[in-house]
């Protein structure tokens, strides 16, 4: 049986940027990514210039998308709109997590793919592992444990059953991926906050390069009911304001979330050598409309702690915890704070003024200072 000091379940973002960061201390680590890589995942896969840092590497060229989004164009329940400069980085997760994984494997950390973690056990001195390849299934012991497998976060589900979850349906995500003739200019993210499009954040329009290499828009929403009834009437919202023409759909995704966001027990980062990481841990955030940055600083600081735990003789749940407090405090007062609540748009227009401003200086001065922290200290945007 093969032992190893650290298993990670789940190779997306937080996982590889964990096994990064412990093959970088000498760790044997075990990264395991059920799908075979590169695979789909439905994500706008959008994020800011510190992602880079968080990961401690730079992203090459040819994992990101052809063109840079560098324009935010807000579009408000009143009809009012903005529009500022903020750089951003754009890519599709298929060839960026593969990227992510050969990162891991490059600094050190074996890396399967095509592989699922099945179920553990504990045993003496450590976690027995279940893993399934190929038909194939193999036992390996682990001295500490990383789930870091999203919304679903199957480790996370043994060790606590359905708590922070909601069972059942929990709202939809949709894109349509299209060409067209038109005004829409491919270095804008659009975002439209209307509770007739969506019910938990702002619908959104950008453009993204696909696998066929060619560059295609995607127009999408997120809501609790009649998921294509508001995207549909969204898309002809967009189709009239920008004049587009020869619209032609190429691709639909979806996605379902089995993850309460409102559930006030979603943040749980886990227990003794057991640390979830990214979506598993709950750290998503739906007011702030993303999450793999909180994912790529929580895998980094999941391998510090587990790092810590040896020279603390301690559980690693303990020194986890701790780097992590400023992140779990954001993202709760996020929760708290967030637009779901609104019903209308007179509520989601109030709610939105009453945040806008402290928004824009929250982004403001932290993007810079951001510049100056360091990677472990990178305060989230927006
Ligand atoms: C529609 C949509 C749009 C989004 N847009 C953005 C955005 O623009 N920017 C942003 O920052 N965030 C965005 N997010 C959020 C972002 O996708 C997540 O926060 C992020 O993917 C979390 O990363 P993760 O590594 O925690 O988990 P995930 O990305 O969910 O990855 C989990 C991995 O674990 C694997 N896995 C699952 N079970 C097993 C198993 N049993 N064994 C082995 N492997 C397993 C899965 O195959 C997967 O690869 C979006 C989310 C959605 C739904």
């Amino acid at each position: 049986m093969q032992e190893y000091d650290v298993f990670i379940a789940g190779g997306a973002i937080a996982g590889p940027v964990a096994a990064k960061f412990c093959a970088l201390q000498g760790l044997k680590t075990l990264l395991v990514e059920q799908a075979k890589v590169p695979r789909d995942k439905t994500c706008s896969g959008i994020q800011f210039p510190y992602f880079e840092k968080i990961i401690g590497d730079r992203i090459p060229a040819d994992r990101l998308c052809h063109n840079t989004l560098s324009k935010v164009e807000m579009h408000f329940p009143n009809g009012k709109v903005t529009g500022r400069r903020f750089p951003m980085l754009n890519f599709m997760r298929n060839t960026f997590d593969e990227w992510l994984c050969l990162l891991a494997q490059n600094y050190g950390a074996e890396f399967r793919d095509g592989c699922r973690f099945k179920s553990f056990e504990e045993a003496d001195g450590g976690v027995l592992i279940r893993l399934e390849r190929g038909g194939n299934l193999e036992t390996i012991k682990a001295k500490h444990v990383i789930d870091a497998t999203g919304m679903r976060a199957v480790i996370r589900r043994q060790l606590r059953g359905d708590e922070g979850f909601k069972k059942g349906g929990n709202g939809a995500t949709l894109n349509y991926y299209f060409t067209a003739d038109g005004d829409l200019q491919p270095d804008t993210l659009y975002q439209f906050w209307n509770v007739e499009f969506n019910d938990a954040m702002f619908a959104w329009v950008y453009n993204k390069t696909l696998a066929d290499g060619h560059d295609y828009w995607v127009v999408g929403t997120a809501h609790q009911k009649d998921i294509y009834l508001h995207l549909d009437r969204f898309f002809d919202h967009v189709k009239a304001l920008y004049r587009l023409t020869n619209v032609n759909i190429v691709k639909k995704e979806g996605y379902s979330a089995a993850m309460s966001m409102a559930d006030e027990k979603k943040i749980w980062l886990g227990e003794r050598n057991f640390l979830m990481a990214g979506d598993a841990a709950g750290l998503i955030d739906v007011t702030r409309g993303v999450g793999m940055d909180a994912a790529a600083l929580s895998g980094r600081l999941a391998a510090k702690a587990i790092g810590l735990s040896a020279q603390e003789d301690r559980p690693a749940i303990e020194a986890y915890s701790r780097l992590m407090k400023n992140l779990v405090a954001q993202t709760r007062k996020n929760q708290q704070n967030g637009g779901r609540s609104c019903e209308t748009n007179e509520a989601l227009q109030a709610h939105l003024d009453k945040g806008m401003l402290r928004m824009g200086l929250h982004m403001f001065f932290q993007s810079r200072l951001n510049r100056f922290r360091s990677a472990e200290h990178q305060v989230m945007l927006p």
